[in-house]
């Protein structure tokens, strides 16, 4: 097949690769700009497998990139909702404390939010159950500007508005492998041989393969955690109004079993958070001996089980029966039972971990001549995906940083 050209060329249909291409469309109306995804559709992994959670950026470490961009994307995600008839419902969120041993750890995040500059309010227990009448806590923090979104549908809407403007989005392609020239960029894909100007990798769970493909000076590896949600099945729909979360621990990188609503009605309760055997397989058995190997020897994946023994037996314990996990839940609502379980769609997350076992917990972008690879998105970067893309042009283009 012959070698075609373009000037940007964007790895990744997921929401950060195609809030990406409408930002440099926006700032080069007459550039070729070329949008390659393997799946046949947009936002078929994380960006279409999460809580859908707008997150009004409670929890992050202030002066953070995830701190910075959260609080942005929350005003830009409604935006651009607004501005596109998808609908979202700012609903709340209600972090409860179960026990006074808890009550330390809410304190410091109430903290955290106020130093981040977010609304947050601490409610008594009994101010708590005013206001949510099904749930046991017994102290709270409440962040008012939390909402809810699906996530899927902005990006199918980025989709249809970057090729209503002329760009092109290439389904079904994926990408092999490539080069930096003098000049640019060269990809290899399953379609043929693509030369860009500048390239942008936005590929989630092949964030750390596609960089070091293309020669990116990495140290990291994606540990792909898989996320089991339950859907919640005869409980009234008045259950809940606001999004309930548990305080979370500190010691562990992800945020809890929390119940939420959904924009088409209903609950769910997830997402669990399990080593998956398999990047993009979401059957429960799915495996993949790639993927796997690629975990099992790496040396920050043991360093980071040898720190987390006793929560990684947790999670695995939890994902293995859901009697367990329903304690989790139970422990803030008391009222829903096995019985109330059902089944829903997982999700999987690209989590990027260092050699010597850390999980990185900010958003990581790695610079090369002619690209730059998104190394580490992991929530809340559905919410914070139209400021990562602003800050991916300012890199990509030379553009100071506001
Ligand atoms: C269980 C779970 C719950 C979450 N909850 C929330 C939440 O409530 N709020 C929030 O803000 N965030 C949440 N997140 C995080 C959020 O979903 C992700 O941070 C975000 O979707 C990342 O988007 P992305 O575009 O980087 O990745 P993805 O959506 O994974 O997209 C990457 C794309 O790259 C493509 N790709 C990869 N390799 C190639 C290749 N070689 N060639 C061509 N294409 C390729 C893939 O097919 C994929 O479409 C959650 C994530 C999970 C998994």
């Amino acid at each position: 097949m012959p070698s075609q050209t373009t000037d940007f060329a964007i790895t990744g249909g997921g929401i950060v690769g195609l809030a990406t291409a409408i930002e440099l469309q926006s700032r080069h109306p007459k550039a070729k700009i070329t949008l390659l995804e393997k799946e046949p559709q947009p936002a078929r992994h994380q960006s279409g497998r999460n809580s859908g959670v707008i997150h009004a950026g409670v929890y992050y470490a202030p002066g953070s990139l995830k701190a910075r961009f959260c609080a942005q994307g929350v005003a830009a995600t409604r935006e651009f909702c607004a501005e596109h008839d998808i609908p979202t419902q700012t609903c709340g969120k209600l972090i409860v404390a179960t026990d006074a041993a808890e009550i330390p750890r809410m304190e410091a995040l109430e903290v955290r939010a106020r130093a981040n500059g977010i609304a947050i309010e601490r409610l008594t227990g009994e101010e708590a159950r005013k206001l949510e009448p099904n749930i046991s806590a017994t102290g709270a923090l409440l962040s008012p500007s939390t909402g809810i979104v699906d996530f899927g549908e902005v990006a199918l809407k980025m989709a249809a508005l970057f090729t209503a403007r002329g760009g092109t989005l290439r389904l079904g392609t994926r990408v092999t492998g490539g080069d930096e020239t003098a000049q640019g960029v060269t990809l290899q894909t399953s379609s043929g041989v693509i030369s860009a100007g500048k390239a942008v990798f936005c590929a989630g769970l092949q964030a750390d393969r596609m960089a070091t493909r293309f020669g990116a000076q990495v140290d990291f590896r994606i540990i792909p955690f898989r996320g089991d949600y339950f859907a919640i099945k005869n409980q009234p729909a008045d259950l809940v109004q606001h999004l309930i979360y548990p305080i979370p621990d500190p010691e562990r990188p992800f945020l809890g079993v929390h119940l939420t609503r959904k924009m088409n009605g209903g609950f769910t309760v997830g997402p669990s958070a399990v080593l998956a055997g398999a990047r993009e397989g979401y059957a429960k058995t799915s495996l993949n001996l790639t993927d796997l190997a690629a975990t099992l020897s790496y040396p920050g994946f043991w360093r980071l089980l040898a720190r987390n023994a006793g929560s990684a037996m947790d999670e695995l314990g939890s994902a293995l029966l859901a009697r367990r996990y329903l304690k989790k839940v139970q422990r803030y609502c008391a009222r829903i039972t096995l019985a109330d379980l059902a089944p829903y769609k997982s999700g999987i997350r690209a989590q990027a971990v260092s050699r010597d076992g850390r999980i990185i917990d900010d958003f990581l972008f790695v610079d090369t001549r002619h690209s730059l690879h998104v190394c580490n998105a992991p929530s809340p970067a559905a919410t914070s995906a139209i400021p990562i893309a602003h800050h991916i042009a300012d890199r990509l283009l030379g553009v100071a940083s506001q």
